[in-house]
């Protein structure tokens, strides 16, 4: 463990965000003990941040917190699977990206990423990075920046060729944001707030996609 780079504590927003897509419930077994369910990390902070020697400046420091806490590091674990993880590597990460993408195949989960997607679009009410994969290590304020918008979004493509999604329209609509699912794409719509909830799920007619 750094010692000059102590490792950040999981912010709430994280664990809640984490534990309403997956559920709080071990990803693993299933197991649902109230309370004893860990929010695990997939990559350790020591590899996250690389074990640098020297004191990173804040805005690094930040920066790399973001990264070792981005929904797509996170995962609900009981305490036996999360020890198996982290202590004994009787689990592996496969394992553990397995029972997710399996997970992502099934429509509540599916639904449930859109939900968070909703949320975290609507709680910053800011301009996402549109049409970019690539990820940039700044000074991000907190984990909801695009990076995370973009791990959700590639989520929810794997979910729309998995099939989870079968009953829906192949294009959502969040806000100013146009998503279309089986790209995992966003892009910036045009014209004016489809509602006065402008964050509000609309769904587009497939021909209008
Ligand atoms: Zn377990």
């Amino acid at each position: 463990m750094s010692r000059l780079n102590p490792r950040p504590r999981t912010p709430e927003e994280v664990r809640q965000r984490c534990f309403a897509i997956w559920g709080e419930e071990c990803l693993i077994c299933g197991s649902y003990a109230k309370g004893l369910i860990h929010v695990a990390h997939i990559a350790p902070w020591d590899y996250v941040i690389g074990n640098p020697d020297y004191k990173m400046d804040l805005g690094r420091y930040e920066a790399y917190s973001n990264e070792f806490h981005r929904i797509n590091n996170v995962v609900p674990l009981c305490e036996p699977h999360h020890a198996a993880y982290d202590d004994f590597k009787t689990l592996s990460k496969e394992d553990i990206v397995g029972a997710m993408k399996r997970l992502l195949a099934v429509p509540a989960i599916g639904n449930a990423v859109i939900r968070e997607l909703e949320k975290l679009l609507e709680g910053k009410r800011r301009r996402v990075r549109l049409d970019h994969g690539r990820s940039v290590l700044g000074p991000v304020k907190l984990p909801g920046g695009d990076a995370e918008v973009q791990a959700m979004c590639r989520w929810l493509k794997f979910a729309w060729n998995a099939g989870a999604f079968e009953e829906r329209n192949r294009v959502v609509v969040i806000g100013r944001v146009q998503l279309d699912l089986s790209t995992g794409r966003p892009t910036r719509r045009g014209g004016e707030i489809p509602t006065d909830r402008w964050w509000s799920l609309r769904y587009v007619a497939r021909s209008a996609a």
